[in-house]
């Protein structure tokens, strides 16, 4: 699904969705109780609540940029229905396809990290291989996510599935980044240990005006509340300083902010609030 497109000179930005699938919401808040954020979030028979998959397709400066590539169909029945996976075939291609692109446009692919509902989309099923599903573009990723992805803990484990980022490296299109750096011109990352070691949202500046998709660093608008951490933080305290920062600056300059997993709120902008931050703008409403 796509949502109306934002022009950041000399970009314009095009966020949509390539589906939607369900997590437990325990799992999705740590320790804030059920009672609070069933409210904004309510949850099936499963305790799953609904999350989204977002991306960003960044178009201009001759580049085409996608941001995360959602689940990918890669997905046995058993999986799909534990995970509540809802997406169209191809996902990701037809939703290009619907703005007036295709997945061969596509010159780079940034992956915020390369838990399986952000990087379970970068590869498909050629015969009997794995190919890169953005066959002329360069995949970026943080170096110290790919050692991570490489050598999970127990903890991690289940979150990282090899098949979906060992065939980019294999087939030369992994860009290994590391620290904040730009991407293209006025496109670049922004680093946080939090989630996951070497996390990256992504900025984008041009004409006044800066949009940051978030990541997992603040997936839900409700997770705008400094203390709604996920079970999933490896370091949920330094989640919350990264949020905190971020936060405090997107108030400031007026920034607009994209969640990766809100199913019905894209993005908003933000002003100082009486605990945290309030929500003055909804995008596209
Ligand atoms: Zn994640």
């Amino acid at each position: 699904m796509m949502n109306k497109s934002l022009s950041i000179p000399p970009y314009t930005i095009h966020p949509f969705t390539s589906g939607t699938f369900g997590l437990d919401g325990g799992a999705m808040f740590g320790s804030v109780p059920k009672v609070l954020w069933q409210r904004t979030n309510p949850a099936d028979e499963a305790n799953r609540i609904t999350m989204a998959c977002r991306h960003l397709l960044i178009e201009g400066n001759d580049r085409l940029i996608l941001v995360d590539t959602g689940m990918g169909s890669g997905w046995t029945e058993k999986q799909v229905k534990m995970f509540r996976i809802e997406q169209a075939e191809n996902a990701v291609d037809s939703a290009l396809k619907g703005i007036g692109f295709s997945s061969e446009q596509v010159t780079d692919v940034i992956l915020t990290h390369l838990h399986f509902d952000h990087v379970g989309g970068a590869t498909q099923a050629d015969g009997g291989e794995l190919v890169p599903a953005f066959p002329n573009a360069r995949y970026y990723t943080q170096r110290a996510q790919w050692d991570l992805a490489n050598s999970p803990s127990l903890k991690d484990r289940a979150s990282f599935v090899p098949d979906n980022f060992l065939p980019l490296e294999r087939h030369g299109r992994l860009e290994l980044l590391e620290g904040e750096q730009e991407v293209a011109p006025g496109v670049s990352v922004l680093v946080g240990n939090g989630h996951t070691d070497g996390h990256q949202m992504v900025k984008v500046t041009g004409g006044g005006e800066t949009v940051v998709f978030l990541g997992d660093t603040v997936p839900t608008a409700t997770h705008l509340a400094l203390p709604y951490l996920m079970g999933y933080d490896l370091r949920p305290l330094q989640t919350m300083e990264e949020k905190a920062k971020l936060l405090a600056q997107a108030a400031e300059e007026g920034w607009w902010l994209f969640f990766d997993h809100d199913p019905e709120l894209p993005g908003v902008k933000v002003a100082p609030g009486e605990k945290y931050v309030q929500i003055i703008e909804r995008y596209g409403q």
